[in-house]
C-alpha cells in the first residue's frame, strides 16, 4: 500500500525539507502546526494551524491524509494515539514515548544490550549528592528527563559543588544523573526503515557542537573503521528491536578508551543528515516519506564527502564566503525573524570521495 497524502505534525525546517522531498516523488503533503508562518507551511499543499490537543481539529487533519508522521518529539503521546485510531502514525506511539523521556530511553537501550553511560534517577538533591559520591568518574550530569534540548535543563556537578544550588536550577524533581562521559568525540547514525524492514543507513557522521548546538557535521565521521561499524550495528539494533517505520537518529559517544555509547534517539530526520541533501541521490528526507508511505527505503548511494555547517542567527547575515565557492550548497528555511541559537539554514561543502573517505 503506498500512499499519496502525508500529514506531518510540526511545521520546522524538518517538516520543511520532509515536503520538499514529498513533492519529487509526486506525494502530497498537509502539514498541522500551532504555529502561524511555520518554515514548512511555505512548501506543503496545505497547513492546518491547531493546537496538539484540539481534538476536533485533529480528526479533521486526519480525514485530508491517509499516513501521519512527526517531526519533532515534543509533541504530545496522547496526540499520536488519538490520531492513530484515525489514521497510522508512523514512527509509532511506543518509539515517541521512549525519546521524549530520558530514563525510558536508557532503560530501553540497556534492555535490549545498547551501552549508554552509567545513569541513575534520582529526585532531590541529596540523591544526586550520593549518586555522585558513590560514581567512579569526577563528575555527573544532570539532567530534567524531558523536554531537554540544546543543553537546556542540564547542569554538570563535581564534588565540592554547591549541589543544592545546582539541583534548583533544574526546576524539576525527575532528573537523570549521568556519570560525565570523557567521550573522544560525538557521532550519529540515522536509519530509515520501511514496512518490510529494508534499511538504509546513514553515517556515522562526526558532529561537533557550539553552546550546546549542533554546529558541525563532518561525513564520514574520521573514526576507526571498526567503530564505525558497531555503530551502524548498534542503529540497526535498535530500528529491528523497535520494529522502527521511517527514520530514527542515534546519538552517541565515542569514548576515549575506544567504546561507543548511545546518548540519545531522536525519532526522526536529525540535524546532522541534512548534508544528504546535496551528497546522497535520495536523502534522509526522500527515505523519511518513503518509509512512511510504504515504499522501501531506497539506497542513498552517497557520492561526496561532505561537511555540514549550520547556520544559527546571525549566520544567515554573512553568506558571502559561499558564494562564489563552487561546492557549496546552501539552504535557507524560510525564517523570518533572526533571534540568537535559532537555526536558519544550513550550508553543505561538498568534498571528493578519497581513499580515507570511503563510503
Ligand atoms: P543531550 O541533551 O543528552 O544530547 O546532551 C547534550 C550534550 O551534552 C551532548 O551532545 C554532549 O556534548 C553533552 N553530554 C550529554 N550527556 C553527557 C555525558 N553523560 N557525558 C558527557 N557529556 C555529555
Amino acid at each position: 500500500m503506498v500512499y499519496k497524502r502525508l500529514g506531518i505534525l510540526g511545521g520546522g525546517q524538518l517538516g520543511r525539507m520532509s515536503a520538499q522531498a514529498a513533492k519529487k516523488l509526486g506525494i502530497e503533503v498537509v502539514i498541522y502546526t500551532p504555529e502561524q508562518d511555520s518554515p514548512a507551511a511555505e512548501v506543503a499543499s496545505e497547513t492546518m494551524v491547531g493546537a496538539y490537543d484540539d481534538q476536533a481539529a485533529l480528526k479533521e487533519f486526519s480525514e485530508k491524509v491517509d499516513v501521519i508522521s512527526y517531526e519533532f518529539e515534543n509533541i504530545p503521546v496522547e496526540t499520536v494515539r488519538y490520531l492513530n485510531n484515525l489514521k497510522p502514525v508512523y514512527p509509532d506511539d511506543r518509539l515517541l514515548e521512549v525519546a521524549q523521556d530520558r530514563i525510558k530511553e536508557k532503560t530501553y537501550l540497556n534492555s535490549i544490550g545498547i551501552p549508554t553511560a552509567r545513569w541513575a534517577s534520582v529526585s532531590n538533591y541529596s540523591e544526586a549528592e550520593e549518586t555522585l559520591k558513590a560514581s567512579s568518574t569526577k563528575a555527573l550530569i544532570l539532567k530534567t528527563i524531558r523536554f531537554g534540548y540544546d543543553g537546556k535543563g542540564q547542569v554538570k556537578i563535581e564534588p565540592g559543588d554547591d549541589i543544592r544550588n545546582a539541583f534548583g536550577q533544574l526546576n524539576s524533581n525527575q532528573i537523570i544523573a549521568e556519570e560525565m562521559i570523557d567521550f573522544k568525540c560525538e557521532i550519529s547514525v540515522i536509519v530509515s526503515r520501511g514496512a518490510n524492514g529494508t534499511m538504509e543507513f546513514y553515517g556515522p557522521m562526526l558532529n561537533k557542537h557550539k553552546n550546546h548546538i549542533l554546529h558541525k557535521t563532518i561525513v564520514p565521521a574520521p573514526i576507526d573503521p571498526n567503530l564505525a561499524r558497531e555503530a551502524v550495528e548498534i542503529t540497526q539494533k535498535l530500528a529491528e528491536r523497535i520494529n522502527l517505520r521511517g527514520v530514527l537518529a542515534l546519538e552517541m559517544f565515542v569514548t576515549n578508551d575506544g567504546k561507543i555509547l548511545a546518548n540519545e534517539i531522536a525519532p526522526r530526520t536529525h540535524n546532522s543528515g541534512h548534508w544528504s541533501i546535496d551528497a546522497c541521490t535520495v536523502s534522509q528526507f526522500e527515505n523519511h516519506v518513503r518509509t512512511v508511505c510504504g515504499l522501501d527505503a531506497a539506497p542513498q548511494n552517497r557520492h561526496s564527502a561532505a561537511e555540514m555547517i549550520n547556520l544559527i542567527g546571525d549566520d544567515v547575515l554573512h553568506l558571502g564566503a559561499y558564494k562564489d565557492q563552487e561546492n557549496a550548497c546552501v539552504h535557507l528555511y524560510g525564517k523570518h525573524d533572526i533571534k540568537p541559537g535559532r537555526k536558519m539554514g544550513h550550508v553543505t561543502i561538498l568534498k571528493p570521495l578519497t581513499r580515507e573517505t570511503p563510503e
